[in-house]
């Protein structure tokens, strides 16, 4: 279904349209009783344009019982509501004016066609329909109607219908095919856009999303907002495990470090893949402190992990390097720290933490 915003036409334009189209509905049929056009007295005419507009009104308010409220929505009520109310105008009316009239339930159809499902379009066709062979009954009925004329222009009206129902009805299939292959371009792009954010082997964010986030971050601290601590992570003798394991045993450790990594953390933080063995985790809101604390976790966790099965008794180890970030510095440069403390860890004998200065 066409949401308001993909017509084009905004919210107000489109109430005010409908209010122009309900003025000029009454203006017609006050301009129609002053000039003794139409088959009614003035007060019956009062009587049944009154509650037009009552049902027109309750049904503009009706969907805010559901807390949908939205004058310029084309619902299923109010299409078929605009349809009868210009269809009784129409019997109404001298011939001329009738065949006129009744152009606008078929554009009705087919404005419904572009909001509406197919089976509630073809509802307002039908009952429209209906409607007019009602009417025409009773005009015959009460000897206002010439039959051989009414008959004529109840045969035109049901082709004219028919056909644009049947337009209609293409439009909506072809609008429904256009959501679907909208609706699958929309899921590919999730994944594309999901598939370019994260690191293939461990599902963490890869390094060029992490240095985007980086610098929202550093946007946010500088304006006096959050700031945050980089615990630079490289596990400790990693080419060991490649050669003596294998790169399968490898990746399997790299894809159970990245676990734990993201089990250490808030929701709020984000850790990320660097690269090789090295994992970058961006605590939000955190000092030095706070962050020591998260990168001790992950050593301890880490150390305690089974991560060979061909080798229960193996510990890995890893070297952090912290640096909390400065506002108004580079993200190169609180990175650059976080590195240098790391470098600082490994040189210390590594399976330590090192703050950066
Ligand atoms: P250090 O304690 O100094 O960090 O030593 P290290 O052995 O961990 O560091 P080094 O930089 O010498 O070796 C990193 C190794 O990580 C080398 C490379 O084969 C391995 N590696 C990098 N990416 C991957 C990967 O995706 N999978 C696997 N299995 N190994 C990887
Ligand atoms: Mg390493
Ligand atoms: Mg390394």
């Amino acid at each position: 279904m066409l949401s308001l915003a993909e017509t084009g036409v905004s919210r107000s334009n489109r109430i005010l349209l409908v209010l122009a189209a309900l003025a000029l509905y009454v203006g017609f049929c006050v301009v129609l009783t002053t000039e003794g056009l139409l088959q009614v007295t003035g007060s019956a005419l009062a009587l049944m344009l009154g509650g037009w507009i009552v049902g027109f009104v309750l049904l503009l308010f009706a969907d805010e019982v559901h807390g949908r409220f939205d004058a310029g929505a084309l619902t299923f009520a109010r299409a078929l509501w605009c349809n009868l109310g210009v269809v009784f105008l129409a019997v109404l009316v001298p011939s001329l004016l009738r065949l006129l009239l009744l152009v606008v339930p078929l554009f009705g159809v087919l404005y419904a066609a572009l909001h509406l499902s197919r089976s509630r379009m073809l509802r307002i066709a039908v009952i429209t329909w209906a409607s007019y062979l009602v009417c025409d009954g009773v005009l015959i009925l009460l000897g206002r109607g010439e039959l051989f004329f009414e008959a004529l222009t109840w045969v035109a009206f049901t082709c004219m219908l028919a056909a644009m129902a049947l337009m209609a009805s293409e439009v909506t299939a072809l609008r429904v095919a256009f959501d679907r292959r909208r609706e699958r371009l929309n899921e590919a792009m999730e994944q594309l856009s999901e598939l370019a954010m994260r690191d293939e082997l461990t599902g963490l964010y890869n390094r060029r999303y992490i240095m985007d986030v980086l610098g929202r971050q550093k946007a946010l601290a500088d304006r006096g907002h959050l700031s945050f601590t980089l615990c630079y992570c490289d596990l400790d003798h990693f080419k060991r495990i490649n050669d003596r394991y294998g790169h399968q045993v490898g990746d399997r450790v790299l894809k159970d470090f990245a676990e734990v990594a993201g089990s250490v953390v808030r929701s709020v933080d984000f850790v990320a893949r660097l690269g090789g063995e090295e994992f970058l985790l961006v605590l939000v809101g955190a000092d030095e402190d706070t962050a020591e604390r998260v990168a001790q976790r992950l050593c301890d966790r880490t150390r305690f992990l089974t991560l060979i099965p061909e080798d229960p008794g193996y510990r890995q180890t890893v070297s952090v390097g912290l640096a909390s970030f400065r506002p108004g510095e580079r993200v190169e440069d609180v990175i650059q720290r976080a590195d240098r403390a790391l470098y600082s860890a490994k040189s210390e004998g590594r399976d330590r933490i090192v703050r950066g200065s």
